[in-house]
């Protein structure tokens, strides 16, 4: 990713207030008027640039939010939605029609999961869920129905990393499109300049980074975001997960401070990895040399942004795994709570809550088990105090 650093193509973007204000003005309505009939049709039909018509179709502050984050993704386009699963569901069904075909990574958020195995039956579309890290398996999965390569550039709850640049390459050769959930690894990796074609984000995450709200956005060229909010038949206008302007707005805020949280949450995640697989514990994180595709990762990432904030540790069972989050929370920690991306650390049980929509034998096979804790590392100040804490608490369970 030479010469491409995404912070600096956010910091590029000049946005002045309606009255000179240093934010940019909310425009606080749902519709517009206009001072011409003709004008209306125009906008209607998409032919009136800057104008404004309805806010499901766009709005001022969403289209700033947009451009900021096509900015951060190199993309031509974008538009926010909102929820992740706003932007994921539309994307899958534009680009799929009855008997299509997916060839999805088998770890990903289980909301995208479910929707991919429970959902797109309904309408005759079918998924395969493979091994995303051995290519051999993903080609064997296409076929002349497939349409959508799908992976997380970082999954979730496993923190196995897509190398995108090879699916980008097993795409283009079976004329497939390439759609990256690029939630966990924001600024770290820029799937599209890797050649993804399309990159969503749950802005819920970090990228808004305070827990306050749930957002979304797909980063395309001009044409598929065109698509996605055509009039007539775009997944992302007729479905109608839009964004709410004044939640633009405070994202937009929260995106400025994103590359400084990030190296934080880097960081603390980093040195916490490094001392727990010192101390002996099943810890992975992509920043250790010990994962399996430390070295895909290492070559793909903007080094300065650092290996992310999600690190898992396993703990070998449930009870443990409860009791240790219930501690650590009564320690003020961190939160025994989904999500992530937080200035405080959260902590989970995939298998019991976000990853709860894949069945018991799916996530064995996977290699989710039941004692696995996913972190979400927050912007603790000192680290090493929080790493007496955490291991203080292990002791008293005789993890370790
Ligand atoms: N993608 C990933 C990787 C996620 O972790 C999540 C939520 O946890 C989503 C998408 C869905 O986003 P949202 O909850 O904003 O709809």
């Amino acid at each position: 990713m030479e010469n491409f650093n995404p912070a600096d193509k956010i910091q590029d973007l000049q946005y002045f207030g309606e009255f000179g204000g240093v934010n940019p003005s909310i425009s606080d309505s749902s519709t517009y008027t206009f001072l011409s009939a003709k004008t209306m049709f125009d906008t209607f039909e998409g032919n009136a640039e800057g104008c404004y018509l309805y806010s499901r179709h766009s709005s001022p502050m969403n289209l700033y939010l947009s451009k900021a984050l096509a900015a951060m993704e190199g993309t031509e386009s974008a538009n926010v939605s909102a929820s992740g699963m706003g932007a994921i569901t539309p994307v899958i069904m534009q680009l799929c029609n009855a008997g299509d075909e997916i060839v999805s990574s088998r770890t990903i958020y289980g909301g995208t999961y479910a929707f991919m195995k429970n959902m797109l039956p309904n309408w005759n579309i079918k998924t395969h869920f493979v091994d995303i890290t051995k290519p051999e398996l993903v080609e064997k999965a296409i076929n002349k129905n497939t349409k959508i390569l799908y992976c997380e550039t970082v999954s979730n709850p496993l923190l196995e990393v897509a190398d995108i640049k090879l699916l980008a390459n097993i795409a283009k050769k079976h004329n497939l499109k390439l759609v990256v959930d690029n939630t966990f690894s924001p600024l770290t990796v820029a799937p599209a300049k890797l050649g993804a074609d399309v990159v969503i984000h749950s802005l819920t995450k970090f990228i808004n980074g305070s827990s306050d709200t749930v957002g979304g956005v797909v980063c395309a060229s001009q044409d598929f975001i065109n698509d996605l909010k055509n009039v007539n038949n775009g997944a992302m206008m007729l479905f109608g997960a839009t964004m709410d302007s004044l939640r633009s707005a405070s994202i937009l805020k929260n995106l400025r401070t994103l590359h400084i949280r990030m190296k934080q949450h880097s960081y603390n995640a980093m040195y916490l990895a490094e001392k727990f697989e010192n101390d002996g514990l099943k810890v992975v994180y992509p920043g250790l040399k010990s994962h399996p595709s430390h070295d895909v990762i290492t070559k793909m990432m903007n080094k300065e942004y650092g290996y992310g904030g999600m690190m898992t540790l396993d703990v070998g069972n449930l009870d443990k795994a409860n009791q240790l989050m219930e501690l650590m929370q009564n320690r003020n920690l961190g939160y025994l709570a989904v999500s992530l991306g937080f200035y405080k650390t959260l902590f989970s049980a995939p298998g019991t809550s976000t990853s709860s929509e894949i069945p018991i034998e799916e996530q064995k096979e996977m290699g989710l088990s039941d004692g696995l804790i996913r972190f979400s590392i927050g912007l603790d100040n000192d680290i090493e105090r929080t790493y007496q804490m955490m291991k203080k608490c292990m002791q008293e369970l005789n993890i370790f």
